[in-house]
Protein backbone atom coordinates (compact mmCIF):
# COMPACT_ATOMS: atom_id res chain seq x y z
CA UNK A 1 0.00 0.00 0.00
CA UNK A 2 2.49 2.83 0.95
CA UNK A 3 4.63 1.48 -2.05
CA UNK A 4 1.67 1.87 -4.46
CA UNK A 5 1.11 5.76 -2.77
CA UNK A 6 4.49 6.10 -3.24
CA UNK A 7 5.15 4.73 -6.47
CA UNK A 8 1.83 6.84 -7.64
CA UNK A 9 3.50 9.86 -5.98
CA UNK A 10 6.74 9.22 -8.38
CA UNK A 11 4.41 8.70 -11.19
CA UNK A 12 2.96 12.47 -10.13
CA UNK A 13 6.27 14.12 -9.93
CA UNK A 14 7.37 12.73 -13.27
CA UNK A 15 3.87 13.75 -14.98
CA UNK A 16 4.64 17.26 -13.42
CA UNK A 17 8.35 17.03 -14.92
CA UNK A 18 6.82 15.85 -18.34
CA UNK A 19 5.67 19.46 -19.22
CA UNK A 20 6.99 22.25 -20.91
CA UNK A 21 5.82 26.07 -20.91
CA UNK A 22 5.34 27.48 -24.49
CA UNK A 23 5.09 31.04 -24.50
CA UNK A 24 3.76 31.57 -27.87
CA UNK A 25 2.81 34.59 -30.77
CA UNK A 26 1.74 32.30 -33.57
CA UNK A 27 -2.13 33.46 -33.87
CA UNK A 28 -2.84 30.25 -36.06
CA UNK A 29 -5.32 27.69 -34.64
CA UNK A 30 -3.67 25.01 -37.04
CA UNK A 31 -0.49 25.09 -34.66
CA UNK A 32 -3.06 23.00 -31.95
CA UNK A 33 -2.24 19.79 -34.09
CA UNK A 34 1.33 20.29 -34.32
CA UNK A 35 1.70 20.48 -30.12
CA UNK A 36 -0.51 17.52 -29.75
CA UNK A 37 1.97 15.49 -31.86
CA UNK A 38 4.62 16.41 -30.24
CA UNK A 39 2.98 15.13 -26.95
CA UNK A 40 2.09 12.34 -28.62
CA UNK A 41 5.28 11.08 -29.47
CA UNK A 42 6.69 12.22 -26.38
CA UNK A 43 4.62 12.40 -23.74
CA UNK A 44 5.93 15.31 -22.68
CA UNK A 45 2.90 18.19 -22.47
CA UNK A 46 3.12 21.16 -24.15
CA UNK A 47 1.29 24.36 -21.76
CA UNK A 48 1.07 27.09 -23.94
CA UNK A 49 0.48 30.74 -23.03
CA UNK A 50 -0.39 32.89 -26.21
CA UNK A 51 0.46 36.58 -26.67
CA UNK A 52 1.21 38.94 -29.37
CA UNK A 53 4.80 39.38 -29.34
CA UNK A 54 5.20 42.48 -27.59
CA UNK A 55 3.15 40.76 -24.97
CA UNK A 56 5.50 37.77 -24.56
CA UNK A 57 8.86 40.43 -24.73
CA UNK A 58 7.51 42.64 -21.90
CA UNK A 59 6.25 39.20 -19.55
CA UNK A 60 9.43 37.80 -19.88
CA UNK A 61 11.35 40.78 -18.95
CA UNK A 62 8.84 41.24 -16.08
CA UNK A 63 9.10 37.68 -14.87
CA UNK A 64 13.03 38.00 -14.78
CA UNK A 65 14.82 34.51 -13.07
CA UNK A 66 11.41 33.34 -12.03
CA UNK A 67 10.09 33.01 -15.51
CA UNK A 68 7.84 29.72 -16.02
CA UNK A 69 8.83 30.00 -19.99
CA UNK A 70 10.65 26.85 -21.34
CA UNK A 71 10.73 27.41 -25.28
CA UNK A 72 9.41 30.95 -26.81
CA UNK A 73 7.94 31.14 -30.06
CA UNK A 74 7.74 34.28 -32.00
CA UNK A 75 6.96 35.35 -35.76
CA UNK A 76 9.34 37.93 -37.44
CA UNK A 77 12.88 38.62 -37.45
CA UNK A 78 12.88 41.63 -36.50
CA UNK A 79 11.28 40.24 -33.02
CA UNK A 80 14.15 37.52 -33.11
CA UNK A 81 16.55 39.67 -32.82
CA UNK A 82 14.88 42.11 -30.44
CA UNK A 83 14.53 39.61 -27.97
CA UNK A 84 17.85 37.97 -28.28
CA UNK A 85 19.40 41.27 -27.78
CA UNK A 86 17.36 41.56 -24.28
CA UNK A 87 19.29 38.75 -23.82
CA UNK A 88 15.91 36.58 -23.20
CA UNK A 89 16.72 33.69 -24.95
CA UNK A 90 19.27 30.98 -23.82
CA UNK A 91 22.13 30.22 -27.12
CA UNK A 92 21.92 26.55 -27.54
CA UNK A 93 24.00 23.67 -28.89
CA UNK A 94 22.62 21.60 -31.14
CA UNK A 95 23.34 19.55 -34.07
CA UNK A 96 20.27 18.47 -35.06
CA UNK A 97 19.43 21.83 -35.56
CA UNK A 98 22.31 23.34 -36.90
CA UNK A 99 22.28 20.55 -39.94
CA UNK A 100 18.48 21.06 -40.48
CA UNK A 101 18.13 25.42 -40.26
CA UNK A 102 20.00 27.13 -42.98
CA UNK A 103 22.55 29.42 -41.44
CA UNK A 104 21.02 32.57 -42.76
CA UNK A 105 17.68 31.81 -41.47
CA UNK A 106 18.99 31.35 -37.74
CA UNK A 107 20.75 33.29 -35.09
CA UNK A 108 24.50 34.16 -35.48
CA UNK A 109 26.80 32.18 -33.43
CA UNK A 110 27.12 33.48 -29.80
CA UNK A 111 30.10 33.84 -27.64
CA UNK A 112 29.41 30.67 -25.60
CA UNK A 113 29.21 29.04 -29.01
CA UNK A 114 25.57 28.40 -28.92
CA UNK A 115 23.05 29.60 -31.05
CA UNK A 116 20.12 31.92 -29.50
CA UNK A 117 16.84 31.43 -31.94
CA UNK A 118 16.23 29.06 -34.93
CA UNK A 119 14.00 30.24 -38.20
CA UNK A 120 11.53 27.35 -38.56
CA UNK A 121 9.46 28.75 -41.10
CA UNK A 122 9.52 30.81 -44.16
CA UNK A 123 6.84 33.65 -45.33
CA UNK A 124 7.74 35.59 -48.55
CA UNK A 125 6.41 39.51 -48.28
CA UNK A 126 4.94 39.63 -51.92
CA UNK A 127 2.80 42.32 -53.91
CA UNK A 128 -0.89 41.70 -55.28
CA UNK A 129 -2.33 43.57 -57.83
CA UNK A 130 -5.58 44.82 -59.49
CA UNK A 131 -5.63 41.93 -62.53
CA UNK A 132 -7.46 44.88 -64.80
CA UNK A 133 -5.82 47.83 -63.53
CA UNK A 134 -2.06 47.15 -64.01
CA UNK A 135 0.32 45.25 -65.87
CA UNK A 136 2.24 42.21 -63.93
CA UNK A 137 5.57 43.62 -65.43
CA UNK A 138 4.76 47.18 -63.41
CA UNK A 139 5.25 45.53 -60.12
CA UNK A 140 7.73 43.07 -60.32
CA UNK A 141 10.14 44.98 -58.16
CA UNK A 142 9.51 46.41 -54.95
CA UNK A 143 11.00 49.70 -56.33
CA UNK A 144 8.45 50.20 -58.72
CA UNK A 145 5.88 50.39 -55.46
CA UNK A 146 7.32 54.22 -55.31
CA UNK A 147 7.01 55.04 -59.26
CA UNK A 148 4.64 58.18 -59.35
CA UNK A 149 2.31 56.21 -61.44
CA UNK A 150 0.66 54.64 -58.65
CA UNK A 151 0.09 58.12 -56.88
CA UNK A 152 -3.27 57.29 -54.57
CA UNK A 153 -3.14 53.19 -55.47
CA UNK A 154 -0.95 51.90 -52.98
CA UNK A 155 -2.32 49.88 -50.48
CA UNK A 156 0.31 48.67 -47.23
CA UNK A 157 -0.14 48.25 -43.51
CA UNK A 158 1.44 50.06 -41.05
CA UNK A 159 5.51 51.15 -41.67
CA UNK A 160 6.41 50.03 -37.80
CA UNK A 161 4.71 46.58 -38.11
CA UNK A 162 7.22 43.87 -37.82
CA UNK A 163 6.62 42.50 -41.49
CA UNK A 164 7.36 46.01 -42.68
CA UNK A 165 10.06 46.47 -40.53
CA UNK A 166 12.31 43.38 -41.91
CA UNK A 167 11.10 43.95 -45.37
CA UNK A 168 12.68 47.66 -45.40
CA UNK A 169 15.61 46.43 -43.31
CA UNK A 170 16.10 43.93 -45.92
CA UNK A 171 15.73 46.82 -48.87
CA UNK A 172 18.44 48.90 -46.67
CA UNK A 173 20.72 46.03 -47.09
CA UNK A 174 19.53 45.46 -50.59
CA UNK A 175 19.68 49.19 -51.78
CA UNK A 176 21.16 51.31 -49.26
CA UNK A 177 19.54 53.43 -46.46
CA UNK A 178 19.23 56.72 -48.51
CA UNK A 179 17.91 54.68 -51.55
CA UNK A 180 15.72 52.95 -48.97
CA UNK A 181 14.51 56.34 -47.20
CA UNK A 182 13.71 58.21 -50.63
CA UNK A 183 11.90 54.88 -51.76
CA UNK A 184 10.17 55.06 -48.51
CA UNK A 185 8.62 58.93 -49.34
CA UNK A 186 7.71 57.26 -52.54
CA UNK A 187 5.52 54.61 -50.80
CA UNK A 188 3.89 57.20 -48.47
CA UNK A 189 3.20 59.58 -51.58
CA UNK A 190 1.43 56.45 -53.20
CA UNK A 191 -0.47 55.08 -50.64
CA UNK A 192 -4.32 54.97 -51.21
CA UNK A 193 -5.16 55.55 -47.68
CA UNK A 194 -3.82 55.99 -44.20
CA UNK A 195 -1.88 52.19 -43.44
CA UNK A 196 -4.77 50.50 -41.59
CA UNK A 197 -5.67 46.81 -40.53
CA UNK A 198 -3.61 43.54 -41.41
CA UNK A 199 -2.31 41.95 -44.78
CA UNK A 200 -5.62 40.46 -45.26
CA UNK A 201 -7.15 44.18 -45.34
CA UNK A 202 -4.91 45.29 -48.05
CA UNK A 203 -5.73 42.49 -50.03
CA UNK A 204 -9.44 43.08 -49.81
CA UNK A 205 -8.46 46.91 -50.55
CA UNK A 206 -7.18 45.44 -54.40
CA UNK A 207 -10.56 43.65 -54.40
CA UNK A 208 -12.47 46.50 -53.80
CA UNK A 209 -10.93 49.05 -55.73
CA UNK A 210 -9.80 51.30 -53.40
CA UNK A 211 -6.49 50.53 -54.35
CA UNK A 212 -4.49 48.90 -57.12
CA UNK A 213 -1.58 47.31 -55.94
CA UNK A 214 -1.02 45.91 -52.00
CA UNK A 215 2.14 44.34 -50.04
CA UNK A 216 0.88 41.14 -48.31
CA UNK A 217 2.83 37.93 -46.82
CA UNK A 218 2.02 34.85 -48.69
CA UNK A 219 0.26 32.66 -46.25
CA UNK A 220 -2.46 35.67 -46.00
CA UNK A 221 -3.22 34.69 -49.51
CA UNK A 222 -3.11 31.28 -49.26
CA UNK A 223 -5.67 31.14 -46.50
CA UNK A 224 -8.37 32.85 -49.28
CA UNK A 225 -7.09 30.75 -52.25
CA UNK A 226 -7.81 27.97 -50.03
CA UNK A 227 -10.69 29.49 -48.44
CA UNK A 228 -14.22 27.37 -49.02
CA UNK A 229 -16.22 31.02 -48.75
CA UNK A 230 -17.66 31.99 -52.12
CA UNK A 231 -16.77 35.78 -50.79
CA UNK A 232 -13.16 34.94 -50.52
CA UNK A 233 -12.85 32.86 -54.16
CA UNK A 234 -14.62 35.86 -55.73
CA UNK A 235 -12.02 38.36 -54.33
CA UNK A 236 -9.20 36.36 -54.91
CA UNK A 237 -10.28 35.98 -58.28
CA UNK A 238 -9.62 39.84 -58.54
CA UNK A 239 -6.22 39.70 -57.28
CA UNK A 240 -3.04 39.09 -59.11
CA UNK A 241 0.32 37.41 -57.48
CA UNK A 242 3.92 38.64 -58.26
CA UNK A 243 7.29 37.62 -56.21
CA UNK A 244 9.00 40.75 -56.27
CA UNK A 245 12.81 40.90 -57.84
CA UNK A 246 12.96 37.77 -59.30
CA UNK A 247 15.84 39.17 -62.16
CA UNK A 248 17.71 40.58 -59.07
CA UNK A 249 17.80 39.84 -55.16
CA UNK A 250 15.21 37.62 -55.21
CA UNK A 251 11.77 37.81 -52.98
CA UNK A 252 11.82 39.10 -49.32
CA UNK A 253 11.79 36.21 -47.04
CA UNK A 254 10.88 36.07 -43.27
CA UNK A 255 10.73 34.05 -40.68
CA UNK A 256 8.69 32.34 -37.61
CA UNK A 257 11.15 31.18 -35.16
CA UNK A 258 11.42 29.38 -31.91
CA UNK A 259 14.03 29.69 -28.84
CA UNK A 260 14.91 28.41 -25.38
CA UNK A 261 13.77 30.89 -22.55
CA UNK A 262 16.87 32.24 -20.86
CA UNK A 263 15.65 31.12 -17.38
CA UNK A 264 13.51 27.98 -18.37
CA UNK A 265 13.94 24.91 -15.74
CA UNK A 266 13.34 22.25 -18.59
CA UNK A 267 16.15 22.87 -21.36
CA UNK A 268 16.16 19.49 -22.33
CA UNK A 269 12.59 18.69 -22.58
CA UNK A 270 12.36 22.36 -24.25
CA UNK A 271 15.35 21.65 -26.61
CA UNK A 272 13.51 18.40 -27.99
CA UNK A 273 10.49 20.34 -28.54
CA UNK A 274 12.35 23.02 -30.76
CA UNK A 275 14.15 19.87 -32.32
CA UNK A 276 10.95 18.42 -33.10
CA UNK A 277 9.48 21.66 -34.74
CA UNK A 278 12.39 21.23 -37.15
CA UNK A 279 11.45 17.61 -37.97
CA UNK A 280 9.86 16.43 -41.31
CA UNK A 281 6.55 15.83 -39.57
CA UNK A 282 6.44 19.66 -38.02
CA UNK A 283 7.85 20.75 -40.74
CA UNK A 284 5.15 20.12 -43.31
CA UNK A 285 2.49 20.99 -41.26
CA UNK A 286 3.91 24.53 -40.96
CA UNK A 287 3.52 24.26 -45.10
CA UNK A 288 -0.17 22.57 -44.75
CA UNK A 289 -1.61 24.06 -41.81
CA UNK A 290 -0.61 27.89 -41.99
CA UNK A 291 0.23 28.05 -45.40
CA UNK A 292 4.23 28.51 -44.57
CA UNK A 293 7.54 27.39 -45.79
CA UNK A 294 9.61 24.82 -44.36
CA UNK A 295 12.61 26.36 -43.18
CA UNK A 296 14.88 22.75 -42.86
CA UNK A 297 16.44 22.11 -45.46
CA UNK A 298 15.03 19.39 -48.08
CA UNK A 299 11.66 19.06 -46.47
CA UNK A 300 8.83 18.42 -49.49
CA UNK A 301 5.37 19.00 -49.07
CA UNK A 302 2.31 19.50 -51.06
CA UNK A 303 0.19 22.59 -50.74
CA UNK A 304 -1.28 23.52 -53.75
CA UNK A 305 -1.93 26.96 -53.07
CA UNK A 306 1.85 27.79 -52.12
CA UNK A 307 2.10 25.88 -55.50
CA UNK A 308 0.13 27.94 -57.47
CA UNK A 309 0.94 31.47 -56.56
CA UNK A 310 4.55 30.81 -56.61
CA UNK A 311 4.60 28.75 -59.90
CA UNK A 312 6.65 26.02 -57.62
CA UNK A 313 9.82 27.59 -57.33
CA UNK A 314 10.92 31.44 -56.42
CA UNK A 315 14.17 32.90 -55.96
CA UNK A 316 14.21 34.28 -52.73
CA UNK A 317 16.78 37.05 -50.78
CA UNK A 318 19.99 35.29 -49.09
CA UNK A 319 20.44 38.35 -46.69
CA UNK A 320 20.69 36.54 -42.96
CA UNK A 321 17.67 37.05 -41.19
CA UNK A 322 19.71 38.40 -38.08
CA UNK A 323 21.03 41.63 -39.85
CA UNK A 324 17.47 41.99 -41.11
CA UNK A 325 16.26 42.50 -37.91
CA UNK A 326 19.62 45.01 -36.36
CA UNK A 327 18.16 47.18 -39.07
CA UNK A 328 15.05 47.98 -37.42
CA UNK A 329 16.04 50.69 -35.44
CA UNK A 330 17.52 52.80 -38.14
CA UNK A 331 14.09 52.02 -39.96
CA UNK A 332 12.00 53.30 -37.79
CA UNK A 333 14.25 56.62 -37.57
CA UNK A 334 13.75 57.16 -41.53
CA UNK A 335 9.80 55.39 -41.09
CA UNK A 336 9.47 58.85 -38.73
CA UNK A 337 11.13 61.65 -41.12
CA UNK A 338 9.09 60.49 -43.87
CA UNK A 339 5.35 60.54 -42.45
CA UNK A 340 4.89 56.69 -42.58
CA UNK A 341 2.98 55.73 -40.01
FE1 LIG B 1 0.72 37.30 -39.43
Amino acid sequence: MAIGALGSQIAQAQTAAASINVYSARHYPTDEALYADFTKSTGIKVNRVDSDDAGILSRLSAEGSASPADVILLVDAARLWRAEVQGLFLPVKSKLLEEAIPENLRAKRSDNGGIAWFGLSTRARVIVYDKLKVQKSDVDAYEKLADPKFKGKLCIRSGSHPYNLSLFGAMTEHIGPQQTEVWLKGLVNNMARNPAGGDTDQIKGVASGECAVAVTNTYYLARLMRSTNAADKALIEKVGVVFPNQSSWGTHLNIAGGAIAKNSKNQGNALKFLEYLASASAQNHFANGNNEWPAAKGMSFDNPALKAMSGGNFKSEVLPVSAVGMNQIKVQQMLDRVGFR
